[in-house]
């Protein structure tokens, strides 16, 4: 398995980050993309990357972006400072980008700008990009409407929209990133419906760790953080409502994932 979406500079992941490695590592999960919210963050997944590529080689690839709700640091210098990164071998990726209009913990206009910008950046670079959108579905639409001639690949990472929107993401031809938010019985009931309308070579799995823990583990963790190990939990959660094999889904979703971020083969 390939987890696209691993948050490893969190600080829940201090001083164990070995171990999450060794874990994940015996539960199958061969590659993953540690993904960077901000220009601090992607440094700080991109001194990851390196940090454990002896111990744990061609096991770790990161993203370089701003998330929207740090679009408010946004200006020039970072958008210097992700095309610089960019260029490192194991960064694979511009994002985590998009809109989020359910904290709007930055405004609106200063999340679109922050978002256009990525989109250039990766039709520049022509790297693949890693979208997060939440409660704005109408306007990501629209923006990458207009520049989806530009940009090559996109994934909306930890979707959890409503059947329209997954249509129109489709019809844009974006891949689709799902979580342990499928395995949550109250609030990933609609992403249930709906999991098995994604066709399998648009779809990829990540945990989103250190958040968003599959309600599925028994017993709960006592530190309720999540982590890379338990992506087969998001493996059978998605087998278990599109009726495929969890060995057909996961070989699938790491073909995409390889193909998508151009990783080497895992050794
Ligand atoms: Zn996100």
């Amino acid at each position: 398995m390939i987890d696209i979406g691993v948050n490893l500079s969190s600080k829940r992941f201090k001083g164990d980050v070995a171990d999450v490695l060794t874990r994940a590592v015996d539960a199958n999960v061969l590659q993953m993309v540690l993904t960077g919210t901000s220009v601090d963050e992607s440094r700080a997944v991109l001194s990851i990357c390196e940090e454990y590529s002896d111990q744990f080689p061609s096991m770790l690839f990161a993203t370089c972006g701003i998330h929207p709700h740090d679009a408010l640091s946004f200006n020039t210098q970072s958008l210097d400072a992700l095309r610089e990164l960019a260029q490192h071998p194991q960064m694979v990726a511009i994002g985590e980008a998009g809109l989020d209009f359910n904290r709007n913990l930055s405004p609106a206009a200063a999340q679109e700008a922050c978002f256009e910008a990525q989109l250039e950046l990766a039709a520049e670079l022509q790297l693949p990009l890693f979208l997060h959108e939440r409660d704005a579905a109408k306007r990501q639409l629209e923006i990458l409407k207009s520049y989806r001639d530009e940009f090559n690949e996109a994934v909306i990472h930890c979707f959890t929209g409503d059947r329209k929107t997954l249509f129109s993401y489709l019809d844009m031809d974006l891949h689709i990133g799902i979580t342990g938010w499928i395995c949550d019985e109250r609030r990933g009931q609609e992403l249930q419906s709906l999991a098995k309308n994604i066709p399998l070579q648009r779809l990829m799995i990540e945990t989103d760790a250190p958040y968003l823990l599959p309600r599925s583990i028994q017993p709960v963790p006592a530190d309720r953080r999540n982590e890379p190990a338990f992506l087969s939990y998001v493996l059978a959660g998605i087998a278990a409502v599109r009726g495929e094999t969890e060995q057909q889904i996961a070989s699938a979703t790491c073909a995409n994932a390889q193909r998508f971020f151009n990783l080497p083969s895992p050794d």
